[in-house]
């Protein structure tokens, strides 16, 4: 029982980390698509309410769009109701990317923060939709050399956007659909766009306009990673079988809680559990304990072959 409890901790702990494909370069930055006569329509701040029917509106004209997922913004990814509507979305063949965890603006944030932030998105990606996604979106666009440095390590390169619907700035669907008039007749060689899911008139009212009006001057609308002439993933596999867990307060998701021990992200591991004292950080404590065993064990077991 003691010593398959240790791997499992084991198991968890270094399969995880040694999933992060390894590029040392810092991050591209995209803030145009390459590809002539494309058009990239790109959806951040979900999974929410109206995905499917942002997805639906995609597909019914045979064209593709880029959702650009957080963790934990309108809502938790593991929802058992997102969980569904991101599968949704990559299921119709959408690409799916990471907009990190809790939309914090990474500057602001150390390195070990960043990772954090990047590393839980992609892990949900690989455990709803089986894929490990090749894009990131930083929240409100903003990097710094820090930003691109993680990202590159982490495999994943940054997409901005060359134009701005205004919904989550508060533009009104007419001016949204103003904007997509513009620049449609202005006819650039490809539009990398950026609008949000969360808004209610993007989905109902704009996202069908600028779909037909992008479409009669002459656009394909594709992916992302279509537009750039990239893959969307570095893998794509098998969904890990996933099941939501239900909502109890002592329902910690524990392959995630191992994972974030790793980074000794304990506070943000607290708050994103809406945990505090009592019995579920003795939990905590307790799940820490057999990493600090685990690890002990790994390193004795690898010596001969490392610094340590
Ligand atoms: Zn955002």
């Amino acid at each position: 029982m003691f010593a398959s409890l240790l791997v499992t901790v084991a198991l968890a702990l270094f399969g995880a980390v040694g999933a992060a494909p390894q590029k040392r370069a810092p991050a591209q930055v995209y803030r145009k698509c390459t590809v002539a006569n494309t058009v990239a329509l790109t959806f951040d701040d979900g999974p929410y309410t109206w995905l499917n029917d942002i997805s639906d509106a995609l597909s019914a004209a045979r064209a593709q769009g880029t959702f650009f997922f957080n963790g934990n913004n309108f809502g938790c990814i593991y929802d058992d109701v997102n969980v569904r509507r991101v599968k949704y979305a990559y299921d119709n063949g959408h690409q799916v990317a990471s907009h990190t965890w809790s939309h914090k603006d990474l500057t602001t944030l150390s390195s070990d923060q960043i990772n954090d932030e990047m590393e839980r998105v992609e892990l949900a990606l690989q455990r709803i939709c089986g894929v490990q996604p090749a894009f990131m979106r930083p929240p409100f666009g903003n990097y710094n050399d820090l930003v691109l440095e993680v990202s590159g390590a982490r495999g994943q390169d940054v997409a901005i956007w060359d134009f701005d619907s205004g919904d989550s700035l508060g533009a009104p669907a007419q001016e949204s659909i103003n904007r997509y008039d513009q620049v449609a007749s202005q006819h650039p060689s490809s539009i990398l766009t950026l609008n949000h899911e969360t808004i209610a008139s993007t989905s109902v009212q704009v996202v069908p306009y600028a779909i037909q009006r992008l479409q009669q001057a002459g656009y394909r609308l594709v992916t992302l990673a279509e537009c750039l002439g990239q893959q969307p993933y570095h893998r794509t596999g098998d969904a890990e079988g996933f099941t939501p867990p239900s909502h109890s307060r002592i329902s910690v998701d524990y392959w995630t809680v191992f994972h974030q021990l790793t980074t000794f992200s304990y506070d943000a591991l607290l708050r994103s559990y809406g945990l505090r004292f009592g019995s579920d950080l003795f939990i905590l404590h307790l799940i820490n304990f057999f990493r600090l065993l685990s690890i002990g064990t790994a390193l004795r077991s690898s010596a001969p072959h490392s610094l340590v």
